[in-house]
């Protein structure tokens, strides 16, 4: 299947794959590892109907628990994983990350924005649309995170949050982590206001504030998730060179993907999937 993508950069970041007509990204970076099936939803390839057209496997959109169900069947099967191992955060914009084991398997973990495990066949599932996916992968210690962090969690550090707890639990070690930046808003589209970048300010060191924003005038700026989440995982202690970062832009491909600024509540999700073999 071809997707008329519109890249920020000629880099390649992901393969488009296609499997029973439900297209999905996928990461080399990760693929390389070796370790983990993954995978990144679009809107396609589902039989979600209205707003939620086609892919969405999120049940807190108003979408028919039918079309979610087959939703489901559907990538699942795209991506290689089973619909019953499949294992949901309820985001809130929180930077709360659960460890999950063997008897959390095909549950939902509430107020919760990531997860880790070490759990072979579990497959954790992130919801987005503009927010930024983040996927961790410790070929060393078999261990996997995948955490939401949008502006809030970017502020709160959820990516090094993510990292602490996969050291704390699985004896993690930084410098061996691959990580990916999902999908998600461009700087280009990111218009923000006053209060969100005193925040920056706030958490970021002055250094580095001309890469994650520039003021437009008129207490109006555009901020980069994907800098400030590149600086996260510095921070945390992830090489560079162990990072693959998005050139695809949500809001600049609202007919492939999900956007919460390009159509607000009158939307579907995305869904991130991370899974050790
Ligand atoms: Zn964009």
């Amino acid at each position: 299947m071809k997707l008329d993508l519109k890249y920020k950069n000629k880099e390649h970041i992901f393969d488009i794959r296609e499997q029973g007509g439900v297209p999905y990204l996928a990461y080399p970076l990760l693929e390389e590892t070796g370790i983990v099936t993954h995978g990144f939803s679009t809107r396609l390839g589902g039989v979600s109907t209205g707003n939620c057209a086609t892919m969405n496997i999120s049940t807190t959109r108003g979408d028919a628990p039918e079309a979610v169900e087959e939703n489901r069947r559907r990538i699942a099967a795209a991506i290689g994983v089973k619909p019953e191992d499949m294992t949901f955060t309820h985001q809130t914009h929180t930077t709360n990350v659960a460890v999950v084991e063997e008897k959390d398997r095909g549950t939902r973990f509430m107020e919760t924005d990531g997860m880790v495990t070490n759990v072979p066949g579990i497959c954790l599932v992130t919801f987005y649309a503009d927010c930024v996916p983040l996927y961790f992968v410790d070929p060393v210690h078999r261990a996997i995170g995948l955490t939401h962090s949008g502006w809030r969690g970017t502020v709160g550090r959820i990516g090094r949050i993510t990292v602490e707890k996969m050291a704390e639990n699985y004896g993690t070690d930084p410098k061996d982590v691959i990580a990916a930046i999902g999908p998600s808003i461009c700087q280009d589209c990111y218009e923000v206001s006053e209060d969100v970048i005193c925040r920056f300010r706030e958490y970021f060191p002055e250094e580095c504030w001309p890469d994650l924003f520039y003021n437009k005038g008129d207490g109006k700026y555009q901020l980069d998730l994907w800098k400030a989440n590149e600086h996260v995982l510095a921070e945390a202690g992830i090489l560079k060179e162990h990072i693959a970062t998005t050139n695809v832009c949500t809001h600049c491909n609202p007919d492939i993907l999900f956007s919460h600024r390009a159509t607000g509540e009158r939307r579907g999700n995305l869904s991130a999937f991370l899974a050790l073999k």
